[in-house]
């Protein structure tokens, strides 16, 4: 805890636990941090806690401590809580690059007057709806009150990022303090050092690779040669799987394991790839790992299976997988159960 913040607290009779960054449950105050995140693009990812989760802006140019520097902040989807600690490496797929721990601390909204954190989420999120949020910053970087405001002719997730005047305005740049608040390194240093690398899209990415190299092995020879000719499939139906009444054992059938994921087709085109529901809505953005390993595979085909998270015991859970929307939700699979169409020939009338 910073001395601003035993200060404030003296002043305010804000009751803060002695270990705020402890769990989400612990923590009597809001928090906040920026990650400087150099992806394809450098930027700044601007994340308050509101509801348990980290509604999030990247912010291209950085914060500004100068009250007529107004900073474009475009809104990104939430993050999950626990996202406000990392720092490391995020190896392939969307926003792939290093990420530091720029600045964090403790926020409140601008007139708390000693609401509760309850009381000031409602009235946080009556901000993020009505396009105007007024908050004070307790980083060791940023300090004192800023705004977000929706700004309009940008879409409907730009907003700008500004300083409100109070003693904590500056001239100064405060981008140019580059140090991580948590390991003191810069970005050049973090991404040499760190062993921290967020997701297992490289794992994800080998394993289905293994995959569909036994596949081809085992059986694909034989079944190209009696495959039917036929166009790029435009759209398909996955098989379902049939009810029956008990188990049972026969050394004609090949038994796969029941996932609880979304079943989902991948129409590859080279570096075209297709995620398709079994409803026939793309998953391209939803499960975009995925979508990026199979793109890397380069083929021509059509390709069935089903899309899950898994925890560390290697068990699909349908709820995170409902609920995962970055890297940061849990490790993301693509199982595959069938090759339906490859390289011009109908596989699915000659399966083996
Ligand atoms: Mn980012």
């Amino acid at each position: 805890m910073t001395t601003t913040l035993i200060k404030y607290k003296a002043k305010r009779n804000f009751k803060e636990s002695p270990e705020p960054t402890g769990g989400r449950a612990e923590g009597k105050n809001l928090r906040f941090v920026i990650q400087k995140h150099h992806a394809s693009q450098l930027h700044y990812d601007f994340r308050l806690e509101m509801d348990g989760v980290l509604k999030s802006w990247a912010v291209p140019k950085g914060p500004s401590t100068n009250p007529d520097v107004k900073r474009l902040a475009m809104m990104v989807e939430d993050h999950p809580y626990n996202y406000r600690s990392f720092e490391g490496i995020i190896p392939s797929g969307y926003g792939a690059g290093t990420v530091m721990v720029w600045d964090e601390g403790v926020y409140e909204l601008a007139d708390a007057n000693g609401k509760d954190k309850r009381t000031q989420d409602k009235e946080l999120n009556k901000g993020i709806y009505s396009g105007k949020l007024h908050f004070i910053l307790h980083g060791k970087k940023l300090k004192g009150e800023y705004a977000l405001v929706k700004t309009h002719g940008r879409g409907d997730n730009g907003w700008l990022l500004i300083k409100v005047k109070d003693k904590y305005v500056s001239n100064e740049d405060v981008t140019l303090k580059d140090k991580s608040v948590i390991s003191k390194k810069t970005l050049t240093q973090i991404q040499k050092t760190t062993t921290n690398i967020y997701g297992a899209k490289r794992v994800n990415e080998s394993r289905v690779k293994k995959e569909i190299e036994s596949e081809k092995k085992t059986s694909l020879v034989k079944i190209i040669k009696v495959g039917r000719r036929a166009k790029f499939p435009a759209k398909l139906s996955p098989m379902l799987a049939t009810l029956v009444d008990e188990p049972f054992d026969d050394e004609a059938w090949q038994f796969e394991i029941k996932w609880d994921g979304y079943r989902t087709i991948a129409f590859c085109n080279k570096s075209k790839v297709d995620l398709k529901s079994r409803n026939d809505k793309s998953f391209n953005e939803r499960f975009y790992p995925v979508c990026k390993a199979i793109q890397d595979w380069n083929i021509k085909a059509v390709i069935d299976g089903e899309v899950v998270v898994l925890d560390q015991n290697g068990k699909s859970h349908f709820g995170s997988l409902q609920n995962w929307r970055s890297e940061a939700d849990g490790e993301i699979y693509f199982y595959v159960f069938d090759i339906l169409w490859l390289n011009g020939k109908d596989l699915m009338q000659s399966r083996v």
